[in-house]
């Protein structure tokens, strides 16, 4: 199916990667979307749903709930926006705006998912210092998106990374309130979003590209990636009551 709109990057094709330019007879030059593009977060969607309603109910105490709520709203949006943005048929004027919203979800998500562990585990000053630079990290990507929706995909793949990895050296006092397990858990989920990051600037693997291209390999790495941490935001949230 060669559609116009919907597929990342449609409208800038350098002709590497699944966005290649086609020409069918009698028709213009369009880019080829993967069949299968959106599909991944399509049907991860309702579970990523369920599974944040089941971590804010579930959750021992209000900081907790709270926790748990803006992990849940932010993930939520993360596969809602991208389904919408890689399923739908758009105007170029609605795409180009989802498709914001899209990168825009990224930063949210990281800064939703490092909230449990910082606001729950950590203390004081060490607590602060990660949720402002998180957050404020997060505010100023939406806004850097949002306003600039032709950056360098180099330059936004590596903040999301920078973002992604920007509390690495608060490990020891993540490590010392969560042990290694969640630990391991919430590193491996990072490692495979990065990867999945670079996959994603690379364009490459790009296994099928009319069917499964580059960026559902992104994609897929994204659910494997969310599915880790999610295990590791719920051990934190359960165990917050029992503290
Ligand atoms: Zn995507």
């Amino acid at each position: 199916m060669i559609t116009p709109n919907g597929g990342d990057d449609h409208r800038y094709p350098d002709g590497k990667g699944s966005e290649v330019i086609m020409r069918v007879p009698g028709k213009p030059a369009q880019a080829v979307k993967p069949k299968l593009r959106g599909w991944l977060h399509l049907g991860t969607f309702p579970l990523v749903l369920v599974a944040g309603m089941l971590l804010v109910a579930l959750g021992p105490t209000p900081a907790a709930r709270l926790c748990a709520a803006v992990y849940a709203l932010t993930s939520a949006a993360l596969f809602g926006v991208s389904a919408t943005y890689h399923r739908g048929r758009w105007s170029p004027r609605v795409a180009d705006w989802l498709r914001r919203f899209d990168h825009a979800s990224i930063y949210l998500i990281i800064a939703g998912t490092y909230t449990p562990f910082a606001y729950l585990i950590l203390e004081g000053a060490t607590r602060a210092v990660v949720l402002s630079v998180v957050w404020g990290g997060a505010a100023a990507g939406v806004l850097f998106r949002v306003l600039w929706v032709r950056a360098p995909r180099w330059l936004y793949t590596a903040l999301y990374l920078g973002l992604g990895w920007v509390a690495a050296f608060f490990v020891p006092q993540f490590l010392e309130g969560t042990g290694p397990l969640v630990a391991a858990l919430v590193i491996l989920g990072g490692v495979l979003y990065s990867v999945g990051g670079l996959v994603y600037g690379l364009r490459k693997p790009d296994p099928s590209p009319r069917w499964f291209g580059f960026h559902e390999v992104f994609h897929a790495l994204t659910i494997a990636a969310y599915v880790l941490q999610y295990i590791a935001v719920s051990v934190v949230v359960y165990r917050t009551g029992a503290l």
